[in-house]
């Protein structure tokens, strides 16, 4: 049976116009047909009514952590959890993530290798409901840095020849990204900023990822580590919050994707603030998130392609809260229009899937989301999705009706 939304404004992000009483046909879990809602073929379809909605393409996280739940005390409690408890945690996080209109997440560095990697085939072969998911396996580090004496949580390598082997191992394993941690950051304890990969290391990791066709990623801060991580090939930079010009104007002519991540920071800032958390994670998001405003607007200037990332799972990012996101990019400085394409096509193009997902268009799959106001007059609406279709399944509808003609 094919099932039609019908769209009173719809965003498919194949241009930049919004379009007024269009549907969406959707059979098999794919995109059939769009078309005015006049000419929509009604006969034998289960309509949804999605009239009063502003509908889009069903969004992307490009940098979450499930085996982190936003709550927990630092990194370190995941340790006592068995592998297969982990995993369920992992999906119930998934779930909320996908409740608030994520249809695709990037997990980019999960304690437990395997239970990131579980987990996305669980959900590609059916045995449980979930996003779509991409995933990168441990996080690539190097010895008594990042996450000092903790090796459930990063890989540890010291030279070129153990990142090319960590690079492959993970890629042979089945991961979709390799991630590197290019530089401390807010999270660990050493100074915010500080290189902690060699560039030989980083580039042995890259090269490997880029022979393999993978794509590579790397969490840093400083403007050291960011050049280091530029200049050897890396796909996307995570974070970048202590860039300088000549930094960005290495991304720039080396056309970097740039994941800026204002969520972890401003969740810390906001929630974390007089808790049991380390109290360096809240005073270094504070200078943390001033450089970056500084930065961002050049990152925009200079047509950086930004990737929507949220770094959901760490301390007071809970799961299915990420929609925040939007509003602090638009604060920032971007436009609503440049801050959804992020978390939509530009995300697609980045992560390579724009063949299936990113833009609503004939032959892609029926991954779509709507909200009840236009997020392009009212940005804040993002955090509150109202309706969910993954691959022509619901699993969010709080339209008041649904029905089928005849
Ligand atoms: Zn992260």
């Amino acid at each position: 049976m094919k099932t039609i939304l019908k769209c009173g404004k719809l965003f498919t992000e194949e241009n930049d116009t919004v379009q007024q009483n269009m549907a969406i046909v959707v059979q098999e879990g794919k995109i059939s047909q769009i078309a005015s809602a006049e000419r929509a073929d009604c006969t034998r379809a289960h309509v949804i009514d999605l009239s009063d909605k502003f509908v889009m393409p069903g969004l992307i996280d490009s940098h979450l952590h499930t085996y982190i739940g936003g709550y927990d005390k630092g990194f370190l409690p995941i340790a006592l959890d068995n592998h297969c408890l982990t995993v369920l945690k992992c999906l119930s996080r998934a779930m909320a993530d996908l409740r608030a209109g994520f249809t695709t997440i990037c997990d980019c560095g999960c304690a437990d290798f395997g239970a990131d990697l579980s987990l996305k085939q669980a959900i590609e072969t059916g045995l449980v409901d979930g996003p779509r998911m991409l995933v990168s396996g441990p996080m690539i580090a190097t010895t008594s840095f990042y996450f000092p004496n903790c090796d459930m949580v990063t890989r540890t390598v010291d030279g070129p020849l153990e990142a090319q082997k960590a690079a492959r191992d993970v890629i042979a394993k089945g991961a979709d990204i390799v991630k590197l941690m290019a530089t401390e950051g807010v999270c660990s304890p050493g100074p915010l900023g500080l290189p902690i990969m060699e560039y030989d290391e980083i580039q042995a990791a890259c090269n490997v990822a880029n022979s393999l066709h993978h794509i590579s990623r790397a969490h840093a801060h400083g403007a050291e580590g960011i050049k280091r991580v530029v200049k050897a090939g890396i796909t996307l930079v995570d974070h970048a919050m202590l860039i300088d010009d000549e930094g960005i104007d290495l991304m720039a002519e080396h056309g970097t994707y740039l994941c800026p991540t204002f969520t972890a920071g401003y969740r810390m800032i906001e929630r974390g603030a007089g808790t049991d958390l380390p109290q360096y994670m809240v005073e270094k998001s504070k200078y943390a998130l001033e450089q970056h405003a500084g930065h961002f607007q050049e990152f925009l200037k200079r047509g950086i392609p930004i990737v929507f990332g949220t770094d959901t799972g760490t301390p007071f990012s809970a799961h299915g809260e990420q929609g925040v996101e939007f509003r602090l990019m638009v604060q920032f400085g971007m436009s609503p229009v440049r801050a959804l394409l992020s978390a939509t096509r530009t995300a697609a193009e980045f992560l390579r899937i724009q063949d299936k997902v990113g833009t609503l268009a004939e032959g892609k799959c029926a991954d779509v989301v709507a909200f009840d106001k236009n997020p392009l007059e009212d940005i804040s609406v993002m955090e509150h999705c109202s309706f969910v279709m993954k691959g022509g399944k619901i699993y969010k509808q709080t339209c008041a009706e649904s029905a089928c003609c005849q």
